[in-house]
């Protein structure tokens, strides 16, 4: 089996020999004193920690950086100068509580995730394929240009196709382009790849990378069996500058990316788990120039998984979801109704009201809604060539009052 592009890449940017989890570590421990040192020295957020640390284990004794902190102190985490900061991704949606989260990058930070992307990408994507981009293009460095760039750098050519295109503008792209690569969010994938069948139309998409919100089990294995491939998930936030872990031959959970992120499991009390065990994710970022970040708790749930049968040096985590995320399980269940194309779900009172487009069964649809209420409404209506995303971002379940159709 093909050891993980990852190492590769980690070597060559590292100027390693060969990729151990000694020589992983080593650059760890160095990188988080270095870390360290440099917060001391200009007495930011973080100066109150010790100058150093004489092992990665010790880390554990540092406290943790919560997302609250990361709202509230945004320009003191920051490192740099303004005026090296070639990117600021503010977080709008977490404004009705208070002050967004913020995370800077500068042109480096970015470099490097597209390093990493271009080595996640290479896994199943080569000279002369067409990748459909079906992630958010907002400016030069956002996410879907980092992904693009990526993309190009590998010899490959990506189609922009950013999120809110309706069915019928993404058949006209497909046609034109038919391209053998996807990168985005999964439920749409799925939705896609529905539609196309409905109507007798080839999906042309062969392989894909699925990231971007959770990726629930129901979905994936849909998306799979009509694609007749296995996935490449990958799990990135903005905290870590967007990439994180990326999916290797063996299909198995995702490479770290290690020299950047020093990664830890720990249980709801903080405490650090084995391997093997589900917890919280926290992540230290290393030799991040804008904003690093010690021992961040992520809110998403994970674990670590044993060494690959890739033979890659770079840990690997298990599948990722969010804590008390209802969605993620929502979307399993329901995707997992052939003939469901996208939904809209919102929980009022002890009701949950679910509008469908798609030709699913109706009655098995609210069968598998029903352990998240009392009472499921369910109304569904045909797939039409105008219809657009039912989220364009995080899908999330509605509350509150307000229409929720679609
Ligand atoms: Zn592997």
């Amino acid at each position: 089996m093909k050891r993980t592009a990852l190492d590769k890449w980690i070597c060559e940017i590292e100027r390693l020999p060969e990729l151990t989890r000694e020589a992983l570590e080593a650059l760890q421990l160095a990188r988080l004193n270095a870390l360290l040192a440099r917060e001391k020295a200009r007495g930011g957020f973080y100066a109150g920690l010790p100058e150093s640390v004489g092992s990665l284990a010790e880390l554990a004794r540092l406290p943790f950086t919560t997302a609250e902190q990361l709202a509230q102190n945004a320009p003191g985490l920051l490192l740099s100068s303004q005026a090296e900061v070639e990117r600021i991704i503010s977080d709008a949606t977490s404004g009705t509580t208070g002050p967004g989260k913020r995370v800077f990058y500068t042109r480096r930070d970015l470099e490097h995730t597209v390093g990493f992307f271009a080595a996640g990408i290479s896994e199943f994507t080569g000279p002369g394929d067409a990748v459909l981009i079906a992630m958010p293009f907002s400016g030069p460095d956002g996410l879907g240009e980092l992904i693009c760039r990526a993309v190009e750098s590998l010899g490959a050519r990506g189609l922009r196709a950013g999120v809110g295109r309706s069915l019928g503008e993404l058949d006209a792209l497909l046609d034109a382009e038919r391209p053998a690569c996807y990168i985005g969010m999964s439920v749409p994938l799925l939705g896609l790849l529905r539609w196309r069948a409905l109507n007798g139309r080839p999906l042309y998409i062969e392989r894909a990378l699925v990231s971007g919100d959770a990726c629930p089990e129901g979905v994936c294995a849909e998306t799979e069996r009509l694609l007749g491939t296995r996935l490449f998930p990958h799990y990135g936030s903005r905290e870590m500058c967007l990439g994180g872990a990326v999916t290797c031959a063996a299909h198995e959970g995702m490479h770290l990316r290690e020299n950047h992120i020093l990664a830890e499991i720990v249980d709801e009390n903080g405490r650090v788990l084995p391997e093997g065990e589900r917890g919280e994710l926290v992540i230290t970022t290393l030799d991040m120039e804008a904003m690093p970040l010690i021992r961040y708790r992520t809110g998403d749930l994970t674990r670590f998984l044993p060494p690959c049968a890739c033979g890659g040096a770079a840990r690997r985590i298990g599948r990722v979801s969010r804590a008390g995320d209802d969605m993620e399980r929502l979307d399993s269940e329901l995707f997992a109704v052939p003939g469901l194309i996208d939904y809209r779900a919102a929980l009022r009172g002890g009701t949950l009201e679910i509008y469908a487009t798609g030709t699913a069964d109706r009655a098995e649809l609210a069968a598998r809604a029903s352990f998240l209420a009392e009472r499921v409404e369910l109304r569904e209506a045909p797939p039409a060539p105008g219809d657009r995303p039912a989220y364009m971002g995080k899908r999330r379940l509605l509350s509150g009052a307000g229409p929720a159709g679609l």
